[in-house]
Protein backbone atom coordinates (compact mmCIF):
# COMPACT_ATOMS: atom_id res chain seq x y z
CA UNK A 1 0.00 0.00 0.00
CA UNK A 2 1.26 3.63 -1.40
CA UNK A 3 1.95 6.03 1.80
CA UNK A 4 -0.18 8.79 1.78
CA UNK A 5 2.08 11.70 1.13
CA UNK A 6 1.81 15.22 2.44
CA UNK A 7 3.98 18.37 1.56
CA UNK A 8 3.77 21.24 3.07
CA UNK A 9 4.90 24.28 0.93
CA UNK A 10 6.16 27.26 3.14
CA UNK A 11 6.98 29.20 0.39
CA UNK A 12 9.01 32.90 0.98
CA UNK A 13 7.50 32.70 4.40
CA UNK A 14 9.58 32.59 7.71
CA UNK A 15 12.95 33.34 8.60
CA UNK A 16 15.49 31.11 10.15
CA UNK A 17 14.08 31.55 13.71
CA UNK A 18 10.19 31.33 12.27
CA UNK A 19 10.79 28.56 10.80
CA UNK A 20 13.07 26.59 13.51
CA UNK A 21 9.81 27.25 15.92
CA UNK A 22 7.68 26.06 13.33
CA UNK A 23 9.33 22.83 13.00
CA UNK A 24 9.31 22.80 16.81
CA UNK A 25 5.89 23.04 17.25
CA UNK A 26 5.10 20.50 14.61
CA UNK A 27 7.40 18.41 16.23
CA UNK A 28 5.58 18.17 19.28
CA UNK A 29 2.15 17.63 17.40
CA UNK A 30 2.45 15.28 14.50
CA UNK A 31 2.74 12.02 15.47
CA UNK A 32 5.38 9.45 14.16
CA UNK A 33 2.74 7.32 11.30
CA UNK A 34 4.32 3.89 9.37
CA UNK A 35 1.21 5.13 6.53
CA UNK A 36 1.95 8.53 5.95
CA UNK A 37 5.24 10.80 5.00
CA UNK A 38 5.10 13.86 5.96
CA UNK A 39 7.47 16.59 4.01
CA UNK A 40 8.47 20.29 4.45
CA UNK A 41 9.38 22.62 2.03
CA UNK A 42 10.98 25.84 3.93
CA UNK A 43 12.96 28.56 1.59
CA UNK A 44 16.44 27.38 0.42
CA UNK A 45 17.73 29.87 3.10
CA UNK A 46 16.51 28.14 5.90
CA UNK A 47 16.77 24.59 4.49
CA UNK A 48 20.18 23.63 5.87
CA UNK A 49 19.33 24.70 9.61
CA UNK A 50 16.10 22.86 9.42
CA UNK A 51 17.79 20.13 8.60
CA UNK A 52 19.91 19.71 11.81
CA UNK A 53 16.73 20.15 13.46
CA UNK A 54 14.00 18.06 11.91
CA UNK A 55 13.19 14.79 13.50
CA UNK A 56 13.98 12.73 10.29
CA UNK A 57 11.55 10.19 11.57
CA UNK A 58 8.56 12.06 11.07
CA UNK A 59 9.46 14.61 8.28
CA UNK A 60 11.34 14.97 4.89
CA UNK A 61 12.73 18.08 3.25
CA UNK A 62 11.81 19.30 -0.15
CA UNK A 63 13.27 22.41 -2.06
CA UNK A 64 10.83 24.71 -3.68
CA UNK A 65 12.80 25.12 -6.64
CA UNK A 66 16.20 24.98 -8.20
CA UNK A 67 17.87 25.43 -11.09
CA UNK A 68 18.42 22.70 -14.32
CA UNK A 69 21.94 23.13 -14.44
CA UNK A 70 24.34 21.52 -12.11
CA UNK A 71 27.03 24.26 -11.41
CA UNK A 72 27.74 27.22 -13.81
CA UNK A 73 28.33 30.95 -13.70
CA UNK A 74 24.47 31.67 -12.86
CA UNK A 75 24.81 34.56 -10.04
CA UNK A 76 22.16 33.45 -7.67
CA UNK A 77 21.10 30.25 -8.50
CA UNK A 78 20.68 26.73 -6.18
CA UNK A 79 21.44 23.83 -8.41
CA UNK A 80 19.65 20.28 -7.34
CA UNK A 81 23.12 18.91 -7.42
CA UNK A 82 23.78 20.97 -3.99
CA UNK A 83 20.48 19.68 -2.53
CA UNK A 84 21.73 16.58 -3.01
CA UNK A 85 21.64 14.71 0.35
CA UNK A 86 19.68 17.42 1.79
CA UNK A 87 16.63 17.24 0.67
CA UNK A 88 14.47 14.60 -0.76
CA UNK A 89 11.97 16.14 -2.82
CA UNK A 90 12.39 19.20 -5.11
CA UNK A 91 8.74 20.97 -5.85
CA UNK A 92 8.81 21.82 -9.66
CA UNK A 93 6.73 23.85 -12.04
CA UNK A 94 4.61 25.48 -9.03
CA UNK A 95 2.03 27.64 -10.82
CA UNK A 96 3.89 31.00 -9.08
CA UNK A 97 6.89 29.90 -11.12
CA UNK A 98 5.47 29.40 -14.20
CA UNK A 99 3.03 32.48 -13.37
CA UNK A 100 5.88 34.89 -12.16
CA UNK A 101 8.92 33.24 -13.32
CA UNK A 102 7.76 32.51 -16.70
CA UNK A 103 8.65 28.58 -16.35
CA UNK A 104 7.52 26.88 -19.31
CA UNK A 105 6.85 23.35 -19.59
CA UNK A 106 10.43 22.89 -21.57
CA UNK A 107 11.79 24.43 -18.07
CA UNK A 108 10.24 21.66 -16.11
CA UNK A 109 11.17 19.16 -17.94
CA UNK A 110 14.92 20.15 -17.60
CA UNK A 111 14.28 20.51 -13.73
CA UNK A 112 13.04 17.22 -13.35
CA UNK A 113 15.89 15.90 -15.23
CA UNK A 114 18.21 17.85 -13.35
CA UNK A 115 16.63 16.22 -9.65
CA UNK A 116 16.52 12.59 -10.96
CA UNK A 117 19.96 13.03 -11.99
CA UNK A 118 20.57 13.82 -8.73
CA UNK A 119 18.68 11.66 -6.67
CA UNK A 120 16.16 14.08 -5.78
CA UNK A 121 12.42 12.64 -6.21
CA UNK A 122 10.47 15.66 -7.70
CA UNK A 123 7.03 16.90 -7.40
CA UNK A 124 5.74 18.15 -10.74
CA UNK A 125 2.68 20.51 -10.53
CA UNK A 126 0.06 20.86 -12.72
CA UNK A 127 -3.18 22.52 -13.11
CA UNK A 128 -5.12 24.75 -15.67
CA UNK A 129 -5.85 28.26 -15.01
CA UNK A 130 -9.89 29.23 -14.36
CA UNK A 131 -9.45 30.77 -17.67
CA UNK A 132 -8.27 27.26 -19.42
CA UNK A 133 -11.10 25.47 -17.58
CA UNK A 134 -14.07 27.45 -18.75
CA UNK A 135 -12.19 27.24 -22.19
CA UNK A 136 -12.59 23.54 -21.61
CA UNK A 137 -8.32 23.50 -22.21
CA UNK A 138 -8.04 21.23 -19.18
CA UNK A 139 -7.48 17.99 -20.27
CA UNK A 140 -5.22 19.74 -23.28
CA UNK A 141 -3.21 22.10 -20.71
CA UNK A 142 -2.66 19.08 -18.30
CA UNK A 143 -1.91 16.49 -20.84
CA UNK A 144 1.60 18.94 -22.57
CA UNK A 145 2.53 19.70 -18.96
CA UNK A 146 2.74 16.00 -17.82
CA UNK A 147 3.93 14.47 -21.27
CA UNK A 148 6.42 17.29 -21.33
CA UNK A 149 7.57 17.11 -18.02
CA UNK A 150 8.15 13.12 -17.69
CA UNK A 151 10.17 13.13 -21.44
CA UNK A 152 13.77 12.54 -20.52
CA UNK A 153 12.89 9.88 -17.80
CA UNK A 154 12.87 6.03 -17.88
CA UNK A 155 9.73 3.99 -16.77
CA UNK A 156 11.61 3.18 -13.20
CA UNK A 157 12.14 6.80 -13.11
CA UNK A 158 8.78 7.91 -13.97
CA UNK A 159 7.25 5.36 -11.42
CA UNK A 160 8.94 7.16 -8.62
CA UNK A 161 8.05 11.02 -9.24
CA UNK A 162 4.96 12.92 -7.70
CA UNK A 163 2.76 14.72 -9.72
CA UNK A 164 0.14 17.53 -8.19
CA UNK A 165 -2.52 18.40 -9.27
CA UNK A 166 -3.01 21.87 -8.15
CA UNK A 167 -6.05 23.62 -10.16
CA UNK A 168 -4.27 27.18 -10.26
CA UNK A 169 -7.99 28.67 -9.60
CA UNK A 170 -8.21 26.48 -6.03
CA UNK A 171 -5.12 27.81 -4.98
CA UNK A 172 -5.38 30.33 -2.39
CA UNK A 173 -9.11 30.31 -2.63
CA UNK A 174 -10.56 29.23 0.67
CA UNK A 175 -12.65 26.31 -0.75
CA UNK A 176 -10.52 22.75 -2.91
CA UNK A 177 -11.89 22.40 -6.39
CA UNK A 178 -14.60 20.02 -5.86
CA UNK A 179 -14.38 16.16 -5.87
CA UNK A 180 -15.81 15.36 -9.06
CA UNK A 181 -13.28 17.70 -11.16
CA UNK A 182 -10.17 16.34 -8.98
CA UNK A 183 -11.64 12.49 -9.76
CA UNK A 184 -11.82 13.47 -13.56
CA UNK A 185 -8.13 14.95 -13.37
CA UNK A 186 -6.39 12.46 -11.93
CA UNK A 187 -7.36 9.75 -13.76
CA UNK A 188 -6.86 11.80 -16.47
CA UNK A 189 -3.26 12.04 -15.57
CA UNK A 190 -2.79 8.25 -14.70
CA UNK A 191 -4.26 7.72 -18.41
CA UNK A 192 -1.68 9.86 -19.78
CA UNK A 193 1.70 8.35 -17.68
CA UNK A 194 -0.22 4.91 -19.09
CA UNK A 195 -0.17 6.19 -22.76
CA UNK A 196 3.53 7.19 -22.08
CA UNK A 197 5.06 4.55 -20.28
CA UNK A 198 2.46 1.46 -19.67
CA UNK A 199 -0.15 0.87 -16.58
CA UNK A 200 2.77 -0.73 -13.82
CA UNK A 201 3.88 3.07 -14.32
CA UNK A 202 0.65 4.82 -14.19
CA UNK A 203 -0.42 2.88 -11.10
CA UNK A 204 3.10 3.50 -9.26
CA UNK A 205 3.35 7.33 -9.57
CA UNK A 206 1.93 9.26 -7.22
CA UNK A 207 -0.57 12.02 -7.48
CA UNK A 208 -1.20 14.89 -4.49
CA UNK A 209 -4.08 17.21 -4.65
CA UNK A 210 -3.14 20.91 -3.64
CA UNK A 211 -5.32 23.60 -3.74
CA UNK A 212 -6.73 25.12 -0.49
CA UNK A 213 -6.92 21.73 1.86
CA UNK A 214 -7.54 22.08 5.17
CA UNK A 215 -8.21 19.63 8.00
CA UNK A 216 -12.27 19.75 7.08
CA UNK A 217 -11.19 18.95 3.66
CA UNK A 218 -9.12 15.56 4.47
CA UNK A 219 -11.39 13.09 4.40
CA UNK A 220 -13.33 13.70 1.43
CA UNK A 221 -10.18 14.46 -0.82
CA UNK A 222 -8.41 11.22 0.27
CA UNK A 223 -11.59 9.10 -0.48
CA UNK A 224 -11.03 10.05 -4.24
CA UNK A 225 -9.70 7.05 -6.06
CA UNK A 226 -6.06 8.01 -6.71
CA UNK A 227 -5.13 10.77 -4.57
CA UNK A 228 -2.34 9.85 -2.76
CA UNK A 229 -1.74 12.70 -0.50
CA UNK A 230 -1.38 16.66 -0.81
CA UNK A 231 0.36 19.55 -1.52
CA UNK A 232 -0.60 22.04 0.97
CA UNK A 233 0.16 26.05 0.87
CA UNK A 234 -1.27 28.65 3.61
CA UNK A 235 -2.34 25.80 5.93
CA UNK A 236 1.33 24.04 6.25
CA UNK A 237 2.11 27.59 7.90
CA UNK A 238 -0.26 26.92 11.15
CA UNK A 239 1.32 24.25 13.13
CA UNK A 240 -1.71 23.05 14.28
CA UNK A 241 -3.96 23.05 11.29
CA UNK A 242 -0.93 20.92 9.44
CA UNK A 243 -0.58 18.57 12.77
CA UNK A 244 -4.17 17.73 12.02
CA UNK A 245 -4.36 17.35 8.11
CA UNK A 246 -1.45 14.71 9.21
CA UNK A 247 -3.33 13.42 11.64
CA UNK A 248 -6.90 12.93 9.72
CA UNK A 249 -5.25 11.39 7.01
CA UNK A 250 -3.20 8.71 9.23
CA UNK A 251 -7.38 8.23 10.76
CA UNK A 252 -8.37 7.60 7.33
CA UNK A 253 -4.95 5.55 6.25
CA UNK A 254 -5.31 3.37 9.79
CA UNK A 255 -9.46 2.50 9.04
CA UNK A 256 -8.64 1.76 5.53
CA UNK A 257 -5.87 -0.74 6.54
CA UNK A 258 -8.33 -1.99 8.95
CA UNK A 259 -11.13 -2.61 6.57
CA UNK A 260 -8.73 -3.95 3.55
C1 LIG B 1 -0.10 25.94 -3.33
O1 LIG B 1 0.24 27.11 -3.52
O2 LIG B 1 0.53 25.00 -3.84
C2 LIG B 1 -1.26 25.66 -2.50
C3 LIG B 1 -1.79 24.48 -2.56
O3 LIG B 1 -1.68 26.70 -1.72
P1 LIG B 1 -2.97 26.71 -0.76
O4 LIG B 1 -2.98 25.41 0.00
O5 LIG B 1 -2.76 27.89 0.11
O6 LIG B 1 -4.16 26.83 -1.65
Amino acid sequence: MKKTLIVGNWKMHLNTQQASLLVRRLGERVPQHRDIETVLAPSMLTLQPISLEVDRRKFRLAAQNANAQDLGALTGEVSFAMLSGLVHYGIIGHSERRKYFAETNKDVRAKVAAAVRNEITPIICVGETRVERTNHETKQVVREQVVTALRDLTGPEAAEVVIAYEPVWAIGAGRPASAAAITEVVAYIRLIIEGQFGKNVADAVRILYGGSVEPDFVANILSIDGVDGFLVGGASLNYQQFADIVTKAHQLAAAKEQHA
